[in-house]
């Protein structure tokens, strides 16, 4: 493929190489992204189920949302996309991936270095005294109550993603920031980059003499900045770019 060629050229040339991902990484996972046509913010009003809000005023509707999220994260495997992407790490050519995917399938597929800038749906802590719920432990609790409770206070816990209306954490987003700016290339995968913000980190790579390429479905508010955009699926387009660079696949 053309454009795998150009994109390896890019990733070579443009070292050191930062991805940053969003849900369309995941969409050839069975994964659905959030704000695509068949998004799930078409079925369920993210005021309704995903803000910080939402949760303390009715925890058991949001968590009802997120433990069908978790059955359907919990069942997927990582795709081409996830796996090229840990065969550029291993082969010096990617530093870092940063996510705002909290499904884990990059690790899944073997990349080392994640960063979760939306944290990770596998885990929960509890709001009030900040007892933390290990993924057994929530996936046990769940399987007898529509939103789990503090073994050791009682008090609803939250799962560890990030809901809107909540601060990122801070260590994983100064990191994403750093990475960003010390990028030859901001390599961006399946994100409309429009939540705030990682959709800033494009900006933070051009600003420090980065450059950025965009392999998404859709347009993005960057495209113009870009040196490179891909309007192709992730997966294939990640693996002819790890081919034509000649990687190992596993
Ligand atoms: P998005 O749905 O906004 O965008 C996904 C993009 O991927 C789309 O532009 C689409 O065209 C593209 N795409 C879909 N499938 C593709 C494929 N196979 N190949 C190439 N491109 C593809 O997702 P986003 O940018 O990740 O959104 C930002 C974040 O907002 C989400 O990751 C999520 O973490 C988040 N968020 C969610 C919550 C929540 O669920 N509670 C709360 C806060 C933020």
């Amino acid at each position: 493929m053309h454009q795998g060629k150009m994109l390896a050229e890019l990733i070579a040339s443009e070292q050191p190489c930062v991805a940053l991902t969003g849900a369309g990484v995941s969409t050839e996972s069975g994964i659905p992204d959030f704000r695509s046509a068949s998004g799930i913010w078409k079925r369920y009003d993210p005021q309704e189920y995903a803000t910080i809000e939402a949760f303390r005023r009715d925890p058991v509707k949001v968590w009802d949302f997120y433990s069908k999220r978790l059955d359907v994260l919990g069942k997927a495997k990582p795709n081409a996309g996830h796996r090229a992407l840990a065969r550029l790490e291993r082969a010096g050519l990617v530093e870092a991936v940063v996510t705002q995917n909290v499904d884990r399938l990059h690790q899944s597929a073997g990349s080392r270095d994640v960063v979760e800038v939306h944290g990770t749906i596998s885990s929960a802590t509890c709001v009030r005294c900040g007892t933390r719920l290990e993924p057994d432990e929530l996936t046990a609790l769940l399987a007898t109550s529509r939103a789990p409770e503090c073994p050791a206070c009682g008090a609803v816990v939250k799962p560890d993603v990030v809901l809107f209306g909540e601060l990122l954490p801070v260590a994983a987003i100064e990191r994403a920031t750093a990475l960003a700016r010390g990028a030859g290339l901001l390599l961006v995968v399946g994100s409309s980059l429009e939540v705030w913000p990682v959709a800033g980190l494009p900006q933070e790579a051009l600003a420090a003499g980065g450059v950025v390429a965009i392999v998404n479905r859709d347009p993005t508010p960057y495209d113009d900045a870009a040196s490179l955009v891909v309007r192709g699926p992730a997966g294939e387009v990640l693996a002819a770019a790890a081919d034509v660079l000649r990687l190992p696949v596993a």
